[in-house]
């Protein structure tokens, strides 16, 4: 699929990205392409997308939140219903039917990592479901302090992470721990904002900085 004069700014960016997130999608080329397929026929639709490309974003982080909020990553409630599996169970915890709000929202991995995250934010938050959870980014993170950029990078890399994580014990039997994931995501963020622009002698910015290992 190649892009047109006539293809929207963020079409063009996944297309670019495509060979970058096909892996971590792990889905066969002829899914992608309907993945793809989807996107472009629905991206319009979605008020969503200042949450996810904004200047300081992470390109691959960003796809695979984007195509989370659209519900096209291929999770097992996905491809159960389409007959490319007979197996629905969620690997992170073997207990529960792996959807896209369990994976990013409900389960013990994404609570647990998501604390950690709001933590280091200086946060304390309820449980929020997937939706909720949207909608008080969505209507919270505006602007350009410091602390919206932070949680909009965060946000994004949290459901890449997470999505990395299931399909590394899914194809390569491998585990990592909320913290090893937590401690990736600290490193994203801090070096994408080392060396930025922001006043460091604010108070609130001092303790972020701090927490976040921003330089
Ligand atoms: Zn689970």
């Amino acid at each position: 699929m190649t892009s047109s004069a006539t293809s929207s700014y963020i079409f063009k960016k996944l297309l670019k990205l495509k060979t970058e997130v096909i892996p971590i999608l792990d889905v066969g080329i002829m899914n992608a392409k309907g993945i793809w397929e989807e996107v472009r026929i629905k991206h319009d639709k979605v008020p969503w997308q200042k949450l996810i490309w904004f200047p300081l974003h992470i390109p691959k982080f960003s796809v695979i939140a984007w195509l989370a909020i659209l519900d096209r990553l291929p999770t097992r409630e996905r491809l159960l219903r389409i007959g490319l599996t007979i197996n629905g169970q969620c690997i992170l915890c073997n207990a529960a039917f792996e959807t896209r709000n369990h994976l990013f929202a409900d389960s013990i991995m994404a609570t647990s990592l998501w604390n950690g995250i709001l933590h280091l934010s200086l946060l304390s938050l309820p449980h929020m479901s997937w939706e909720n959870k949207l909608t008080w980014a969505y209507s919270t993170w505006k602007g350009k302090s410091l602390l919206t950029s932070i949680m909009k990078i965060a946000r994004n890399a949290f459901i890449y992470k997470i999505w990395e994580e299931r399909n590394r014990r899914m194809f390569q039997g491998k585990s990592r721990t909320a913290e090893d994931l937590l401690d990736s995501i600290k490193e994203s963020v801090g070096a994408q904002h080392r060396n930025r622009d922001f006043n460091r002698l604010d108070n609130v910015n001092r303790l972020l900085c701090n927490n976040w290992n921003i330089g």
